[in-house]
């Protein structure tokens, strides 16, 4: 039972869904951004699931991830697709 507090602000609600996961700041995670899109856009991203777990749950760092992504694929002339649809997926 968890009592009559049912309004869980997000980001208290954040910790218990990433309760189980490695949790990164955004300064951790934003070390390590540039890293996990060029995995994701290699489709080699599975071994940072702190990562994943992060930018799902944090609107910035989720945004900074699209923004990046986008970026990063214009430059070396690929499609953004596939790594935008991984990047949410997972
Ligand atoms: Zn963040």
């Amino acid at each position: 039972m968890n009592g009559p507090h049912r309004e869980l602000t997000p980001e208290a609600a954040l910790r218990l869904t990433l309760a189980a996961e490695p949790w990164l700041s955004c300064d951790d995670c934003f070390e390590q951004i540039d890293e996990y899109v060029e995995r994701v856009l290699a489709d080699q991203h599975m071994g940072m699931p702190a990562m994943h777990a992060h930018l799902a749950g944090c609107g910035a760092c989720g945004e900074e991830g699209r923004s990046l992504l986008l970026l990063v694929a214009e430059d070396e002339g690929i499609d953004p697709g596939p790594g935008l649809r991984r990047l949410a997926a997972g």
